[in-house]
């Protein structure tokens, strides 16, 4: 594909995983019962150890938003997130969508997350990324319970139009939602009145490596902000079992090029700067800034 080249510019992007394993996925809720995620064989593991080799090669940190669920299995990885330089943030206990939960039960996942992960890290967790994007304009409570429970910020809305998520008239670029909490969306192009997703996951795997990659140079260029990009593990890992009983859509959009993700991104990892969630935003943000109210 032919499209103009943009000028590598020293505005450095956030690179974030989501710490799961593929039978977590959203999408599998129908056909993989809760009670059944114990009997599964686990890959998460071996999939992050390799995530932190491919960032060690290209001496690039980033936030590992993780699941409390994983930490308490795995707490070494927690800790070698830590030990190697990463920040490591939440991606709440269980995986549910903030938008299927109460108030109440949501408070209660996004505080014990942050409870098990400082604890097992002995690092302090600021971040907070909702499982499938699920803050939107009918739960933005969850900002209340977010502030609540003493994160800094969250990663959680989507600015496009999506069939499971999205609030596409919310802002773009970071911004203060909360007084002391500040919302990091994820990064879209704005492209004749309308937001494409240019940030990553299902979308990255699908669109030629050539297009994901000037979507994201001309946010660095035009708009001059820094963009959120987003992985899983699962996502690299060609070997996973397949789940049986889904739909045509879910089984295409779980599984198209996931062959082709690691090279992808080392090839991102080489053609931008990349850095912490906390690193790119938060000190950047730390002058006062207005709170806008979309409450
Ligand atoms: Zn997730």
């Amino acid at each position: 594909m032919n499209l103009p080249q943009i000028p590598a510019l020293p505005i450095a992007n956030a690179l974030t995983i989501d710490v799961e394993d593929y039978f977590q996925v959203s999408a599998f809720a129908p056909h993989i019962a809760r009670s059944e995620w114990n009997t599964r064989e686990c890959r998460v593991e071996r999939n992050i150890h390799c995530v932190l080799q491919m960032l060690a090669d290209h001496n690039t940190k980033a936030t590992f938003f993780t699941l409390g669920w994983i930490a308490e299995r795995y707490p070494q990885l927690v800790r070698d997130i830590v030990e190697q330089g990463h920040e490591l943030a939440s991606h709440g206990y269980g995986h549910e969508r903030a938008s299927d939960q109460t108030e109440d039960a949501f408070f209660a996942d996004v505080q014990l997350a942050k409870i098990i992960l400082e604890d097992l890290s002995g690092a302090e967790v600021r971040g907070y990324r909702a499982p499938s994007f699920s803050i939107g304009k009918r739960n933005l409570w969850a900002f209340d319970c977010l502030a609540r429970a003493g994160y800094s910020y969250s990663s959680s809305v989507y600015p496009i139009k999506h069939d499971h998520y999205g609030m596409p008239d919310s802002p773009r670029f970071a911004y203060e939602v909360r007084p002391g909490l500040i919302e990091i969306p994820i990064t879209t192009l704005r492209v004749m009145k309308r937001n494409l997703p240019s940030s990553g996951g299902g979308y990255f795997r699908l669109l030629p490596y050539a297009l994901s990659r000037w979507m994201l140079g001309r946010v660095n260029s035009t708009d001059r902000e820094s963009g959120v990009f987003y992985f899983h593990p699962w996502e690299i890992d060609t070997e996973q079992p397949r789940v049986a009983g889904i739909s045509s859509k879910t089984r295409f959009r779980h599984y198209v090029n996931i062959h082709r993700m690691e090279g992808r991104l080392n090839r991102l990892l080489g053609d931008f700067k990349w850095g912490r969630m906390d690193h790119v935003f938060l000190d950047k943000l730390a002058q006062p800034a207005a709170t806008i109210a979309v409450a």
